[in-house]
């Protein structure tokens, strides 16, 4: 298994994020200046069935760094599920007679690498890319502080009306599985009220702290919804505002896929940076089938068999904060 790595490939996979670009950027510089040879793979596990690859050079990532997006493209692709569809992929990779791969995506891209690296002897790096920072044994994954950025540049944009038409707005933000875009967001907003999915919301307790506000005369208020939130989202949470306070303002608005473009914070572009010459180094050094973490300022490698979503961990002294400082 631990052959020397000297032609390497670089994916990009399942949802985009902004800083995509950086990494790849990263991986490409560093493997060169390695002596290795770089493939960019296109369009993820799809491209790599197709055999849709080029070479890289250090120019072809000039210019890059701080535009969202991937380069690379990216893809969704059923066949990879299948030990068929792996030994294809398998085959154009000896066929290029490339080595080692860098594959740069979220849990699922990561659950594919998995799979692949199980059945065949190329050693694969992960590198978290995505908006969501729902993956154990990371700070950071790759495009969530833009998207946090984003949300909170609407956001603010959101309260100027409210405020001059003393309403309330309900924003959805992304996240189906993880509130962590709209707990950021919602506490850099100075946001009334934070819902997310690891927490069921209490729609009574939502309504009398709206109606305690509104006896106080605080009238412009905010509520930061996730996507994945279990009362059913943005829509429901409105309808059942306005049932039960029809004389409220109340708006809705879903932000949607503004936060997933958009040029990469320098903290994304730093992060990918650093994942994208360690991911390379990983590979260098023999130490295969992990994925590229930062824990406490420091790289964390975890194998990829042990990654999972990190589900439900939000800590309750953050909810307590945006109840004290939204009074
Ligand atoms: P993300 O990487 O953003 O979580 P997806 O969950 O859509 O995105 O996964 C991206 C791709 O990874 C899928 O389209 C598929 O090709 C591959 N993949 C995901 N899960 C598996 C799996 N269990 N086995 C094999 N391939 C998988």
């Amino acid at each position: 298994m631990d052959k020397k790595v000297t032609r390497i490939g670089v994916l990009t996979s399942g949802g985009d994020a902004p800083g995509m670009n950086a990494a790849i950027r990263a991986v490409v510089r560093t493997g060169i200046y390695n002596g290795l040879e770089v493939f960019g793979i296109m369009r993820g596990y799809q491209g790599l069935l197709e055999n849709d690859i080029v070479k890289m050079e250090s120019r072809s990532v000039a210019n890059i760094i701080q535009r969202g997006g991937t380069i690379l493209k990216t893809a969704r692709c059923k066949i990879f599920h299948t030990a068929e569809g792996r030994q294809q992929a398998y085959d154009v990779l000896k066929g290029q007679g490339i080595n080692g791969l860098v594959v740069i995506g979220g849990d699922g891209s990561f659950r594919g690498a998995v799979e692949f690296s199980r059945e065949h002897d190329i050693p694969v790096i992960g590198i978290a890319g995505t908006i969501d920072k729902d993956i154990h044994g990371t700070d950071f994954t790759i495009g969530f502080d833009t998207a946090v950025n984003t949300a909170v540049e609407a956001i603010d944009k959101i309260r100027d009306t409210a405020d001059a038409h003393d309403r309330l707005f309900i924003v959805e933000v992304m996240g189906r599985d993880a509130g962590y875009i709209a707990l950021h967001s919602g506490i850099g907003t100075g946001a009334e009220n934070i819902l997310i999915p690891e927490h069921k919301t209490d729609i009574d307790n939502l309504i009398s702290s709206l109606q305690e506000k509104e006896r106080r005369k605080k009238l412009v208020n905010i509520i930061v919804v996730a996507e994945g939130e279990k009362y059913g989202g943005a829509n429901e949470v409105a309808r059942a505002v306005k049932e039960r306070m029809p004389h409220i303002e109340t708006r809705v608005c879903i932000l949607g896929h503004i936060q997933r473009g958009g040029a990469p914070t320098s903290m994304d572009r730093l992060i990918a940076s650093r994942m994208g010459y360690h991911a390379v180094e990983c590979l260098l050094e023999g130490r295969h089938n992990v994925f590229v973490g930062i824990l406490n300022n420091k790289m964390n490698y975890v194998p990829l068999d042990k990654v999972h979503k990190k589900k439900g961990i939000i800590n309750d002294e953050w909810m307590k904060i945006v109840k004290i400082l939204a009074s």
